[in-house]
């Protein structure tokens, strides 16, 4: 006998967890399958212990700067042990959290491997489930190359296994999540090596804010190397890993190394074809504006989409679903555009809407720009120098502003008011009328010219 629901949500991440959620609160009958822990990739090996690290790697900065401002610290000793217990003990209280309050909420938590036997059921380790909406929000997973001894790395899921500070850590790759890593290990004590294999971090972001970056993360001791592919890894009777480059360079002496280069959809083994849903090349369900797969009652949400890979647009995806599915809101849906994103690097990165480039493609001569960079009050008195670099995008004779790009501390909690701004249409006259908070970085912003 199989069991019936509104709704069922393939992922108890993000995504799933949200349209669930949303449903259940119209009334719909709900339930999510999950295979792994409550809270998904976010919760538990993404954003949540990732930014619990990055505090730390705050506080060794700070540490660093104590004695600009007086403080007469003496020697440190940082417990990588310890951050790493209280950081799962944070996410083990998440994970419990997330149990009481889908019951709660009265969402059926399913646990297991979700397979779909025709467009209305699934299975899940032999039990089988019908519902009139099923909504697939698997997420993904670090991809490792093929390269020879690739399985002497780890990925960032083991990262957050790691039990101690490696001393020596090579990361490959140049996306967020390989600036994020990097920048941990490096603050927290690790000498680290990036292997780009092209020229630039951070490619498909503004380039003042990949230079600026760039510029930071040499300051701050990180080997960044372009254009070096990985051809072979091995371990040495040491017990340290060599990599050897395709440009013929031989790198030695790592603890670990970190596979930063992408992810992939987890979508094999939810036996797709049986329910008619399409997959494109990399294994990513396309979908329309309303999440619909093109199969009547079958959505996909969050990263399995390859849509702005961020928890925040997983959520807003899943809860407008619900709001058009159970809440009577014809129409409602998530627009992509002007979707704010922070990389927590150091100093961190705040971005929403066209880059430089990408807006004088679109928009061509009409495009104007306008840019500082300075050294943060907070930095005037530390002997390491940071700095900020801001770039506002505007278009047309109005100046509407269609770029936001800040690199700098406190880049991270800036940003948020300013995507506010910029989607309800603020042109660089609205920013400039309104009054500046001082003295902060963020000023900079209202008074550029
Ligand atoms: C290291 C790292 C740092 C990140 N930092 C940030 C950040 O700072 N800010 C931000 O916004 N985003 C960040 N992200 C991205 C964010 O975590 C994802 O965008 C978000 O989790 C996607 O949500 P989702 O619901 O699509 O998938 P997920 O959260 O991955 O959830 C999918 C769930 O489905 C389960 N599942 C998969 N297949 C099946 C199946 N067949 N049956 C049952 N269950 C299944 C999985 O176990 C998983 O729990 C980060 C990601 C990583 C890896």
């Amino acid at each position: 006998m199989s069991k019936h629901y509104d709704l069922i949500a393939i992922g108890a991440g993000s995504g799933g967890l949200s349209v669930a959620e949303r449903a259940a609160r119209y009334g719909a009958k709900c339930a999510v399958i999950e295979k792994g822990r409550l809270g998904g990739t976010c919760v538990n090996v993404g954003c949540v212990p990732k930014k619990v690290m990055w505090f730390g790697a705050g506080i060794a900065h700070t540490l660093k700067d104590a004695t600009d401002y007086g403080f007469q610290v003496g020697e440190t000793r940082f417990d990588w042990a310890a951050l790493k217990a209280s950081r799962d003990a944070y996410v083990k209280g998440i994970n419990d959290w997330y149990h009481t309050y889908l019951s709660d909420s009265n969402i059926d938590e399913i646990a297991g491997t979700a397979r779909f036997v025709d467009a209305r059921t699934l299975d899940v380790d032999g039990q089988r489930y019908t519902a009139d909406h099923i909504v697939i929000a698997p997420g993904g997973a670090p991809l490792v190359p093929d390269t020879p001894g690739a399985e002497l790395g780890i990925t960032s899921d083991g990262f957050f296994e790691l039990e101690q500070l490696p001393p020596r850590v090579a990361v490959v790759g140049s996306g967020y999540i390989a600036v994020e890593l990097a920048g941990l290990f490096n603050a927290l004590g690790s000498d680290v090596t990036m292997l780009l294999r092209r020229e630039h971090l951070l490619r498909s972001f503004d380039a003042m804010l990949r230079e600026n970056l760039t510029e930071e993360m040499f300051g701050d001791g990180i080997d960044i190397l372009a254009r070096t592919q990985v051809k072979q890894i091995t371990r040495e009777p040491d017990g340290t890993l060599c990599i050897e480059c395709e440009n013929g360079q031989r790198l030695e002496g790592f603890d670990e190394l970190i596979w930063a280069i992408g992810r992939y959809p987890l979508t094999q083994d939810l036996n797709l074809e049986a329910a008619g849903v399409a997959m494109d090349e990399e294994g990513y369900i396309p979908v329309d504006k309303f999440q619909e797969t093109g199969v009547e009652g079958i959505y996909a949400i969050g990263d399995v989409t390859g849509c702005a890979q961020l928890t925040p647009v997983a959520i807003a995806a899943g809860r407008r679903l619900s709001d058009r599915l159970f809440g009577g809101m014809k129409g409602r849906h998530l627009p992509y555009e002007n979707i704010a994103t922070v990389v927590f690097s150091h100093p961190p990165i705040g971005t929403v809407g066209l880059t430089e480039s990408i807006a004088r493609d679109l928009h061509g001569e009409s495009v104007k720009v306008y840019q500082t960079r300075f050294t943060a009050m907070y930095n005037a008195l530390t002997e390491r120098k940071q700095k900020t670099a801001m770039k506002l995008v505007t278009v047309g004779a109005q100046e509407k502003v269609v770029g936001c790009h800040i690199i700098g501390p406190g880049a991270d909690e800036m940003l948020q008011g300013f995507a506010v701004a910029i989607r309800m249409g603020a042109t660089k006259k609205d920013l400039d009328d309104t009054v500046a908070i001082h003295p902060t970085s963020s000023e900079e912003l209202v008074t550029m010219r």
